[in-house]
């Protein structure tokens, strides 16, 4: 027995499972890492903008000193792109931090939080790590139901976190139904509007969400660097929300929370139209990659809206398993409760074909599963 005094809630965390990194499987199978295809956490298959590589050689010039605590830069570069004023913007390190952030100044014992079955682990962890309870919305068809969300309000909820679109499912809420959501929404509840994946949104699906920030002042949208931009490892988001709302975050963001290389790839990133473009271009047409051979294999999976699909393989384990062997890595997500799915990040098309060459191999190596 340890002496260390533990909170009970935060003994009961179920720590966050992040997709195999490729040296790890290496080792574990013997495999040349340069073999091994990874698919399993969302990341831009271009890497990163060669604007950012180049922003970022000159930042590390710097990395003597601390970083902007207030991201001058960036978020004057943010301002002016979504017509935002600069009092408006929270930078994270990673927009894990953004939603962290939300719960941190939030969420407390005595206190709940909304989010539905099947999104984004972040939620419930963050929410646990505060000693909050968790008020889980059943899902509708692996979706958000908006309406259970609203009904699933208490009187201590402090926030609720949609997730748009989700991840894993991939799943997304029309921007009417957020409208009617928030319109409905107490206004002592923040909803934090998760949109990690926005730029990846079809675009008869997008819509300027920015302003429902300035609609509702119990808004705050979470955006991040991580996927379309191709930044995954630099982690940098940021929060859009009302002076009141955001200078809460602050209260209890580190002063230092994004690192000086973070801020300049992210400014150098966020003007590289021509990548983001080619970035859309790319997933959409891996999505239908992957979908038309998923529907040749009679495979069941979720239209996706970000750069992942869900899809249902059965014995998501074993296929998993016999996919490592091939040196494919895409991610288990029985965590979320789907235990007979695998959620596949769209990768270059070359990655999508050895996959899917994989795929059929896995497959056939567990006879168990059952084809939908
Ligand atoms: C990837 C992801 C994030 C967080 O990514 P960061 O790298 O921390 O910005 C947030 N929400 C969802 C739904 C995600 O899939």
């Amino acid at each position: 027995m340890s002496a260390i005094s533990a909170l009970p809630y935060v003994s009961a965390i179920a720590p966050y499972q992040a997709g195999k990194p490729i040296d790890e499987l290496a080792r574990e199978f013997g495999l040349e890492p340069s073999s091994i295809i990874k698919l399993a956490s969302n990341e831009n298959p271009r890497g990163m903008p060669e604007s950012a590589q180049r922003a970022m050689a000159a930042a590390v010039q710097e990395l003597g000193r601390y970083p902007d605590s207030n991201g001058f830069a960036l978020k004057k570069a943010l301002s002016s792109k979504l017509d935002v004023p600069v009092e408006w913007i929270t930078l994270g390190n990673g927009s894990n931090d953004i939603l962290e952030l939300a719960a941190g100044a939030l969420l407390a014992p005595g206190r709940s939080c909304v989010f539905s079955q099947h999104s984004f682990a972040v939620y419930a962890l963050a929410t646990q790590a505060r000693g909050a309870r968790a008020l889980v919305a059943s899902a509708k068809e692996l979706a958000h139901d908006l309406d259970a969300m609203l009904a699933a309000i208490e009187a201590d909820t402090a926030v609720v976190y949609i997730a748009n679109p989700n991840n894993p499912t991939g799943t997304h809420q029309a921007a009417r139904d957020v409208e009617d959501f928030l319109a409905r929404v107490p206004a002592h509840v923040v909803t934090v509007i998760d949109e990690a994946y926005n730029e990846y949104l079809p675009l008869e699906r997008r819509s300027n969400s920015v302003l429902l920030a300035r609609e509702y002042s119990n808004v705050l949208l979470s955006r991040t660097f991580s996927k379309a931009y191709g930044l995954a490892g630099l982690r940098v988001g940021y929060g859009l929300a009302q002076p009141q709302l955001t200078e809460l975050l602050n209260r209890v963001r580190q002063p230092f929370n994004v690192n000086a290389v973070a801020q300049a790839a992210a400014v150098a990133a966020l003007e590289d139209d021509a990548f983001l473009d080619e970035s859309y271009r790319l997933n959409r047409a891996g999505m239908a990659q992957l979908g038309e051979e998923f529907h040749a294999l009679g495979l069941a999976f979720v239209p996706g809206f970000g750069n992942f699909l869900l899809v249902k393989v059965g014995a998501a384990a074993r296929v998993y398993e016999a996919l490592l062997k091939q040196g494919v890595i895409v991610r288990p997500v029985a965590n979320y409760g789907l235990p007979e799915w695998l959620r596949v990040t769209v990768g270059l098309e070359t990655e999508n074909a050895r996959f899917l060459t994989a795929l059929k191999v896995a497959l056939h190596a567990a006879p168990e599963t059952a084809r939908a």
